[in-house]
């Protein structure tokens, strides 16, 4: 794409999808994000005004994003957003960007726990916030606590808290347990990292770019799901909720953890690819 000569909508992201073809996973849609970015419009209307002229600048803009893009960076650090249940994130560099299937811990929680004002539940190692503030979003009774033991994470999921209005979400520093103090929860959730340190997909893609921090808790990959369940049990009360989420094949493996624990009623979940991704247990 050179600058010089004006260039329709459809025909910019003609060229971004030629140039972005097999990067990544959906190179048409990364290329539709970055231009609607660009221009403050939807993809809607990029569909529907496909025959205006971008303007030089635009252009060049586009053309930047597209090269950032083409050399391996993720679309939701170019644009700074991403969107996870029905909310609109600001993610960066220090957090893991949500991802859709995480959305099934949301649903895990709304599914097993009444809408009752007073309500706590606790989001450890939250990132941008993403699952506390679905919850908090949804539940405005709730009373959420997310932790992280990145600051930098904690500083965008407050950021976020504070762009959407919700006010019914406390932060808080610390690794897994360590900061949810001495009053019981009725729910404790996590996307903690569980990816095994040796695992080549490490190196590869997007993941590349996010926290290694978030993607991986050491050699076998169950260290951080066997931490937070062994921990919480003393920071939940009876009947209380513990939901994980965790990697594709590591269902069998994450419902004996929570056993070995000592929850009960354990069950897994499978997200919508139909990979088993979400466990949940009872505390007695
Ligand atoms: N589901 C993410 C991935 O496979 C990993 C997230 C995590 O480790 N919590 O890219």
């Amino acid at each position: 794409m050179s600058g010089a000569a004006p260039i329709s909508v459809e025909a910019a992201l003609d060229r971004a999808r030629a140039r972005l073809a097999g990067r990544g996973e959906s190179p048409a849609l990364d290329a539709e994000v970055l231009l609607a970015h660009v221009l403050g419009r939807s993809r809607a209307w990029l569909r529907a005004f496909g025959e205006r002229e971008l303007g030089a600048a635009e252009a060049a803009r586009f053309e930047a994003l597209v090269a950032r893009r083409a050399a391996g960076e993720p679309v939701a650090h170019l644009t700074g957003r991403r969107e996870f249940w029905s909310l609109e994130l600001e993610v960066t560099p220090a957090t893991l960007i949500p991802r859709p299937d995480t959305e099934l811990l949301v649903e895990a929680a709304l599914a097993r726990l009444p809408d009752t004002p007073g309500l706590r539940l606790a989001d450890l190692g939250t990132g941008s916030g993403a699952v506390a503030l679905a919850l908090a979003a949804e539940r405005p009774g709730w009373r959420l606590l997310a932790t992280d033991r990145s600051a930098a994470a904690l500083a965008v999921a407050r950021r976020n808290a504070g762009r959407l209005g919700l006010a019914n979400v406390a932060f808080r520093a610390g690794d897994w347990c360590a900061a949810l103090g001495g009053e019981p929860f009725d729910a404790i959730l996590s996307n903690p990292p569980y990816i095994p340190a040796a695992d080549p997909h490490l190196d590869q893609g997007d993941l590349v770019h996010e926290p290694r921090a978030a993607l991986t808790p050491g050699p076998g990959g169950l260290e951080a799901i066997e931490r937070i369940a062994r921990e919480s049990r003393a920071h939940l009360r009876p009947g209380g909720w513990l939901l994980i989420e965790h990697g594709y094949d590591q269902g069998e493996s994450a419902v004996a953890v929570l056993e070995a624990a000592g929850y009960t009623a354990v069950e897994d979940l499978r997200d919508a690819a139909g990979n088993p991704r979400v466990v949940c247990g009872r505390q007695p």
